[in-house]
């Protein structure tokens, strides 16, 4: 089989997410045929370092044998079993292990399968709690520039105008604050005290704040000062506004921190977590809280006051056993401090593209690094001109609109960075 053939053929019956489909009658489709390490390889035998981790999730690389293993054990002994009434031991495992991990006091996992159903949960989770308490808090605020997924209730929360606006007249009423406008501390202090305006006239209908910490992904990898998180904090507990905290991409270890919370020594009250919770291997998210949630909860049978949610997948078995095999390499491999080394030298090579004319605002936290393309007319698809020089010369780049970024698996080499770095580079000079 060739690309070719694959293409024609998926071209017949596929739909790809987050794609206008027509751009394949001149973008080549790329049919991967198999993953080791960094490098993703199409049926042509071309190998491509993934530069995004397909889609942050894929932390220790394709076909890692450490977690393979585990899965396989996993799927000789139970592939899946109901979470409702049932249990199993790598879901008991898993959820010891995150709360073990988890900033204190989380202490109670609610599983899902996906970042955006995790939201989802978070969301729901919130309202109903204050309700339990007989407080009817319907609001939800959350950063300019954030994104949270793409089912109707996480747009809602979401404020990139791209992946939104056509859905605007479907989503619920929700309040936007300013996200920190730069990576300083007086940027943090002025957006957190915008916030406070807002939690002083508003606090009283407000259920939660929801945000990525550090990091907002989609909005362009825009990076700000963990005072933000601090202060936030301290503002939605004195008006009694619950902090959801969406980790989905900025877990486990992206940011040089196990959890982006970390960085300003916080605990929301609800953290999110998906993508690298399986190494990127299969589909599962959790929601931590804390037992003050949980326990607005319990009570005697009363269908008002349970949290009647499910997913068919919820804590799926070999999820689970590719979970565990993921913290298992946490635990074995310094990853967090390897990363360190890792991320320096990215940001030492990055030194050289602000020689580049075109190119703006280089910055880093931890394992994510990013540059904006400036002078450029957005219709003239730039981003989409580096994704395609890239992959002819075997790197995986996928920029977001004008923003170049590299959010590489951690287990990448120097000599890998170097290619990485010097085809973006190249690319970039070619569209000068
Ligand atoms: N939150 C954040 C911060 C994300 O980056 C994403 C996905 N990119 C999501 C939520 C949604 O996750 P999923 O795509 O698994 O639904």
């Amino acid at each position: 089989m060739s690309n070719d053939e694959l293409s024609r053929r998926d071209l017949e019956v596929l739909w790809h997410p987050c794609t206008q489909m027509k751009d394949h009658e001149f973008l080549p489709l790329i049919p991967i045929k198999k993953g080791y390490g960094v490098y993703l390889e199409d049926f042509d035998g071309k190998s491509y370092i993934d530069a995004i981790s397909s889609w942050w999730v894929n932390i220790f690389g394709h076909c890692n044998e450490y977690i393979n293993n585990r899965i396989k054990e996993q799927l000789d002994t139970l592939e899946h079993v109901i979470l409702a009434g049932f249990t199993h031991k790598s879901v008991i495992d898993l959820s010891h292990r995150l709360v073990t991990l988890a900033p204190k006091p989380l202490s109670r996992c609610f599983y899902a399968d996906n970042g955006s159903s995790a939201i989802e949960v978070a969301l729901k989770m919130s309202f109903h709690a204050h309700k339990n308490a007989n407080k009817n808090k319907t609001i939800f605020v959350s950063l300019t520039n954030s994104y949270h997924g793409e089912t109707l209730g996480t747009l809602s929360v979401g404020d990139v105008e791209l992946y939104k606006d056509t859905y605007k007249p479907l989503l619920l009423h929700t309040m936007q604050t300013p996200a920190p406008k730069d990576a300083t501390k007086e940027a943090a202090i002025k957006a957190a005290n915008k916030f406070e305006e807002l939690a002083q006239s508003r606090g009283y209908e407000i259920s939660a704040i929801i945000f990525e910490p550090i990091v907002q992904g989609a909005g362009g990898m825009a990076i700000y000062h963990e005072e933000f998180l601090k202060r936030i904090d301290l503002i939605a507990k004195k008006h009694d506004i619950h902090l959801i905290a969406d980790e989905v991409m900025t877990g486990f270890g992206r940011t040089g921190e196990m959890f982006a919370c970390n960085h300003a020594d916080i605990s929301p009250t609800f953290m999110v977590l998906s993508k690298g919770l399986t190494g990127g291997y299969l589909p599962l998210s959790v929601v931590l809280t804390t037992d003050e949630i949980y326990s607005q909860f319990y009570c005697d049978y009363n269908e008002q006051k349970a949290f009647l949610h499910s997913h068919s997948y919820t804590g799926n078995a070999l999820a689970c056993a590719a979970a565990n095999a993921t913290l298992d390499l946490f635990e074995s491999n310094n990853v967090i401090e390897k990363n360190r080394e890792t991320s320096a030298y990215i940001w030492q090579k990055l030194e050289r593209f602000r020689d580049l004319p075109n190119v703006a605002n280089i910055r880093q936290k931890g394992m994510i690094a990013a540059l904006d393309l400036v002078g450029y007319d957005p219709k003239k698809r730039m981003g989409l001109k580096i994704y395609e020089y890239a992959l002819k010369q075997g790197v995986l780049l996928r920029p977001l609109g004008a923003t170049i970024y590299f959010m590489p698996p951690y287990i990448i080499t120097q000599d890998e960075c170097d290619t990485m770095l010097d085809v973006a580079y190249d690319a970039i000079k070619s569209i000068i």
